[in-house]
């Protein structure tokens, strides 16, 4: 089955327009192809020129910013390595000067992503981290920061620590309530920070009511949809302002790049991006854009995979006795659920779930698994299984994003279903 067809989901979201009857995510905004702006200006100006409008998902994942190389006729985008570019006179160039500045490939990788998130504007970082550290570093001392009270740790670490001691306020709710957003916000407040679903609770928050909220006091809204993916999820077309990417995960989708993203709409927010970009100069290399772009191409596919196996996954736990709750998006039983059904096509492919025995349970599972993995990291094709409370989230213990340690969380991957299923089987037998 195609996105937008399952269990209850949507047709497409909110604003795609899925006229190619495929439900495949359709046309995301009025430039969904990207493109435009050559080399340096490329970070900053994706608007579209290549590729007709109302292209679908795939179709973009693999084409747009990739055009045959112009010197050669490569199929796939080269790997430019210079560092340097020859200019024909001082203060002239032919696009590129050096490639902190902009890199072709970057370039590439810039204008396939913001096209894939419906975004005039793309910045590839080194990492999700770097990403997150440029959008922050638009704020000045006094700045009031509000972010969710359940997400990536390592977000809450940044925000709190790194800025928090540089001046920095920042408030952490339940991004759920509304009225608690509502009251958590003031006249200092300038981004309001939201992840959904969330890192590891899979808990959804409603885009567009987080937006109302926080355009209604002047902040702007910045979407980590690391989990979702563009294809599964479109926040800027759901009222935020800057949509955020590790990735790492996802995007790149095979264990072996680290990388951050951010897309967005507005163009002096984003020549200020590009600014702290190019001056603290957080770049991907060449190679990493390559392996990005190289993910890109499958990402529909693959993700359409996570989402079979995810939801297999969910529903055997579901009815599993060693299982005290499953928390996944797809199920019914999901309180964020029908929010979901609203803004994202599908649930996704990840799953987590609270064993009846605690920690010692949930310690016991994850190291039982032959399939599902034990490591950090998701979204990629390897399953991989792992207990947050001492991992992934153990930089927030003691901190209002602490997590119950008898908690696992799982990134299926795209293995075949039944080994997964077997695999978990004799974990939590
Ligand atoms: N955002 C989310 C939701 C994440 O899960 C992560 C990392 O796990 C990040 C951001 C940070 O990304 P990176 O590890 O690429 O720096």
């Amino acid at each position: 089955m195609r996105p937008g067809r399952h269990r209850g989901f949507g047709a497409t979201g909110v604003t795609v327009d899925d006229t190619d009857g495929e439900g495949n995510g359709g046309d995301v905004s009025e430039n969904p192809n990207g493109g435009g702006g050559s080399g340096a200006a490329g970070a900053r100006d994706c608007g579209g020129t290549d590729g007709p409008s109302g292209w679908g998902f795939e179709t973009r994942s693999i084409h747009v910013g990739q055009e045959p190389d112009e010197a050669t006729g490569a199929l796939t985008v080269p790997i430019h390595l210079a560092t340097t570019f020859v200019q024909p006179a001082p203060g002239e160039h032919l696009g590129f000067e050096y490639s902190r500045t902009g890199n072709p490939t970057r370039a590439a990788l810039e204008r396939c992503v913001a096209g894939l998130e419906g975004a005039a504007h793309g910045l590839a970082f080194a990492s999700g981290m770097a990403a997150e550290d440029a959008v922050l570093r638009l704020l000045r001392p006094g700045d009031h920061v509000v972010l969710g009270a359940d997400g990536y740790g390592g977000t809450y670490r940044l925000i709190a620590t790194v800025y928090g001691e540089r001046g920095i306020d920042w408030t952490a709710v339940d991004m759920t309530d509304e009225q608690a957003v509502a009251a958590s916000v003031g006249p200092a407040t300038r981004q309001v920070w939201l992840e959904t679903p969330t890192n590891p609770l899979l808990t959804v928050v409603d885009i567009a009511a987080v937006a109302d909220v926080a355009h209604a006091a002047g902040a702007a809204v910045v979407a980590d949809n690391t989990f979702a993916t563009p294809y599964l999820q479109n926040p800027l077309a759901l009222g935020a302002d800057v949509v955020l990417h590790s990735a790492t995960k996802y995007l790149g989708g095979h264990s072996d790049v680290v990388g951050g993203f951010v897309a967005l709409n507005d163009g002096d927010l984003a020549e200020r991006l590009a600014f702290v970009q190019n001056a603290a100069g957080a770049v991907p290399a060449p190679f990493d854009c390559y392996l990005l772009l190289r993910g890109l191409k499958t990402l529909g596919v693959r993700m359409d995979r996570h989402c079979d196996n995810a939801e297999a996954v969910a529903a055997f736990l579901d009815g599993h006795p060693a299982v005290a709750e499953v928390l996944y998006p797809g199920l019914a039983s999901h309180p964020g659920h029908d929010v979901a059904v609203r803004q994202m096509r599908r649930g996704g492919g990840m799953v987590s779930a609270v064993l009846d025995g605690g920690e010692a349970a949930a310690v016991a599972a994850v190291r039982a698994t032959r399939v599902f993995r034990l490591a950090e990291s998701l979204g990629a094709v390897e399953s991989l299984i792992e207990q947050p409370a001492t991992m992934t989230h153990l930089s927030v213990a003691e901190s209002p994003l602490a997590v119950d340690p008898g908690l696992v969380r799982l990134s299926v991957g795209i293995e075949t279903v039944g080994d997964l299923l077997a695999d978990l089987d004799q974990a939590l037998a």
